[in-house]
């Protein structure tokens, strides 16, 4: 754990905040407060004080005096963070919101009104209950909350139909980094009163504000989905499939590719093979959702795409056999520490038209480096996770994964893509931003920030500041999260 500064001032700081909010609300020791000293990233930080809010009246009263005083405050929720962007780099606060999670459905607009702790597998099932559904479906959903989602714009497998996080935001609620209450929007659609800082808030990993109030859209729940797994020959027709279905006006809710790698751990390793008479084959794995006369008449287009393009071709008649066919993407990332013990997932986008050579590209990496990347990922968004396999007791390996991380984040940019599409930048990928931005477009950034937050208290070190992630070792914490690796040398 990296030891940061404390000052007495901040000492006064906590002390005076303790007396305001009550001791029970200001951690100063304990398992909670070290568990709040890391997020999935497993960078972990000392700091001074943990802060679980319980209300409104608790992030303002934080916000102001950390204000103040000048003390670095980072929101949490419960840290499923891949980046460390909700680890306290710069020490002092850090604000846990998982505590505050009510929601509430407003059926009649169409509109869910959500504390920001509330986790978004509850979301969708309070929406559920009410005929309505929430898309956004990051896979750690049954423990990630709804705050950290909008801070980090997060996405998930839907998103090839329905959208990102931010397309669900209608308004936001929160607190400037000075402790003063705003409010973006309300529980109405259209808003055109002044600048759109609620788009802003989205997607900024906690730099620019805290939300203590969300409105959602929902949409009808649809009335039935249908699932169905396809391989092919080779890398390349898989991706060249996937441009078709998408050109020939096909709109699936879900289009998942895993490349030979991602399939021979699923199939060697995990032990799940989804074809008898194809193996090792890369596969997309393919849902959509709609009324059922909708899913007939998908299922009677598909059949000329199936018949160009696949080398095998399966659905799902149940709900049952549907879970069966996930198995294949659940089970694969656990599988791929067969390949290393360490485990980088980059999480880069590209465009549909540069899909091919990204391919191309990711097997020339493999090759300079040295390394197994197995890739899979939501191909109709061109999001791909690219998992870097490595051993971290293995100095040359790791330097090796180091380089490699580098060139494929200057691959993606050159092929017209980015170095995110969810997780967001933290500190993980704070090196890679001037990569992808330009100079302007990071000064931009930068004097919205300093706009904001004029003493730079919250979230400090994060985006902007280069983090040297491999100077740090993690924690070694087994997180409910964690896929149980399959360690093999
Ligand atoms: C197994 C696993 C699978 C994952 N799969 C996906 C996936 O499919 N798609 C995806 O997008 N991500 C995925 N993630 C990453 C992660 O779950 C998301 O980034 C999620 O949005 C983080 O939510 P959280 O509540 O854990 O936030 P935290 O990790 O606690 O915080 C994340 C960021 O949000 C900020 N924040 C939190 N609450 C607030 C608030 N109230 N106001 C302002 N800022 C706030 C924090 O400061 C921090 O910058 C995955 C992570 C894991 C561990």
């Amino acid at each position: 754990m990296k030891t940061t500064r404390k000052t007495k001032r901040g000492a006064a700081a906590t002390k005076q905040l303790r007396t305001l909010l009550g001791p029970r609300k200001v951690l100063l020791e304990g398992d909670r407060k070290f568990m709040a000293s890391f997020d999935s990233s497993k960078l972990s930080f000392e700091y001074d004080a943990l802060i679980v809010a319980r209300s409104e009246k608790d992030v303002g009263e934080t916000l102001r005096l950390a204000n103040r005083h000048k003390i670095p405050v980072t929101t949490r929720g419960t840290g499923t963070s891949l980046t460390g962007s909700a680890s306290p780099v710069q020490g002092g606060w850090v604000l846990d919101m998982s505590r505050m999670k009510r929601i509430a459905i407003r059926k009649e607009k169409s509109m869910a009104v959500v504390q920001p702790g509330a986790v978004v597998s509850a979301i969708q099932e309070a929406a559920d209950a009410e005929g309505l559904f929430y898309p956004p479906d990051p896979s750690s959903l049954k423990y990630c909350t709804i705050g950290g989602n909008i801070a980090c714009n997060a996405g998930g497998m839907r998103c090839a139909k329905y959208g990102v996080t931010r397309d669900f935001v209608v308004a936001l609620e929160g607190f400037l980094p000075t402790g003063e209450k705003v409010s973006w929007g309300g529980e109405y659609k259209k808003f055109a009163t002044g600048y759109n800082i609620r788009d802003l808030w989205i997607g900024s990993e906690g730099t620019l504000g805290v939300v203590t109030k969300a409105v959602l859209k929902l949409v009808p729940k649809p009335e039935s989905t249908w699932t169905s797994v396809a391989a092919f020959d080779t890398e390349r027709k898989a991706l060249m499939a996937v441009k078709a279905l998408l050109k020939e006006g096909f709109a699936p809710s879900i289009l998942e590719y895993l490349d030979e790698d991602s399939v021979y751990c699923a199939e060697e390793i995990a032990g799940v093979r989804l074809f008898k008479s194809v193996g090792g084959k890369p596969l997309l794995l393919i849902e959509f959702d709609g009324s059922r006369a909708e899913l007939r008449a998908v299922r009677s287009r598909l059949r000329s795409w199936t018949d160009k393009y696949t080398l095998a071709f399966k659905s799902a008649r149940t709900e049952a056999a549907a879970d069966n066919l996930w198995e294949v993407r659940r089970k694969c990332s656990g599988a791929m520490f067969a390949m290393g013990n360490a485990k980088l997932n980059e999480d880069i986008v590209v465009p549909l038209e540069s899909q091919l050579e990204f391919a191309r590209e990711i097997k020339r990496l493999r090759k300079r480096w040295r390394l197994p990347m197995p890739t899979f990922g939501h191909a109709a968004d061109g999001n791909f996770h690219v998992n870097i396999m490595f051993h971290r007791e293995d100095k040359a390996e790791r330097e090796r994964a180091e380089n490699a991380v580098r060139d494929l984040m200057e691959t993606v940019v050159r092929l017209g893509g980015t170095i995110s599409g969810e997780h967001g930048i933290g500190l993980a990928k704070s090196p890679f931003l001037p990569i992808a931005r330009n100079k302007a477009e990071i000064g931009a950034m930068k004097a919205i920030k300093q706009g904001l937050d004029p003493n730079g208290i919250l979230n400090p070190g994060k985006l902007f500041e280069p983090f040297q992630v491999w100077e740090h070792t993690p924690v070694t914490v087994h997180l409910p999260w964690d896929k149980k690796p399959i360690l093999k040398r």
